[in-house]
């Protein structure tokens, strides 16, 4: 599948379902660990984000990035609000004029979002964040891209490596964020954040295999 605007617009909405979908889950997670509003957050952020890009025909791939990272640090809140709206503006500034994307995009994105939250949280993997999903994520794009693979195949690998990331958050000790009030009482749960990474991740690749 072609991954132009119209596929990005199709991916953000399948985004927004599976969030509101899974909203009691990943606000479940952050009751564990956190103040159990992770889901309501999000869903708030994409549900918005949803209304924006209703019958929006920009076919500039880094304005609609854009719109979505404005939305969310204006929606979301908390902590994650502003950690994934830099990502997406900053994916959006890396495809600037872009309609339609290559691999070689997808993972110029990714190492934007990245490098966005890292400075914004000053947080690196292994605190038990976003991070434990998103870098794997990037990895796992980098690695697929260099084996030649499809779009479609590098974000099923990122997915995988992501939610092999969340795995890996349970038995980390949070080092930043709410969850690192709980000290050591932070071991034995999944980081929220990270999870709603790897949904995202995975939505994208099912709407591309498709
Ligand atoms: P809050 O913690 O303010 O209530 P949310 O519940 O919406 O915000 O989001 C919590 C998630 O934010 C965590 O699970 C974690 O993945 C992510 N997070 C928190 N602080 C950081 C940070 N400094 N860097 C990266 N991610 C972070
Ligand atoms: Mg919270």
């Amino acid at each position: 599948m072609e991954m132009n605007s119209a596929t990005v617009v199709k991916c953000l909405e399948l985004i927004a379902d599976a969030i509101h979908e899974q909203r009691q889950y990943l606000t479940d997670l952050d009751a564990a660990i956190g103040d159990g509003d992770h889901g309501i957050n999000m869903d708030r952020g994409f549900s918005t984000v949803r209304a924006r890009l209703e019958s929006s025909s920009e076919k500039n791939i880094g304005a609609v990035l854009k719109l979505v990272g404005s939305t969310l640090v204006s929606t979301v809140g908390g902590a994650s609000g502003p950690l994934y709206g830099t990502a997406f503006l900053r994916a959006g500034t890396a495809l600037e004029g872009k309609e339609s994307l290559t691999l070689d995009d997808v993972c110029a994105a990714m190492d934007a979002a990245v490098g966005g939250v890292m400075q914004r949280g000053k947080a690196s993997t292994n605190e038990k964040t976003m991070l434990d999903a998103l870098v794997p994520a990037q990895l796992a794009l980098h690695k697929a891209m260099a084996g030649g693979a499809s779009i479609a195949l590098a974000l099923s690998r990122a997915a995988d490596a992501a939610e092999a990331g969340v795995k890996a958050t349970i038995p980390m000790l949070a080092t930043k964020g709410r969850a690192s009030y709980l000290g050591e009482r932070s071991i034995g749960h999944p980081d929220p954040g990270a999870t709603s990474t790897a949904l995202m991740l995975r939505t994208v690749a099912n709407a591309l295999a498709t």
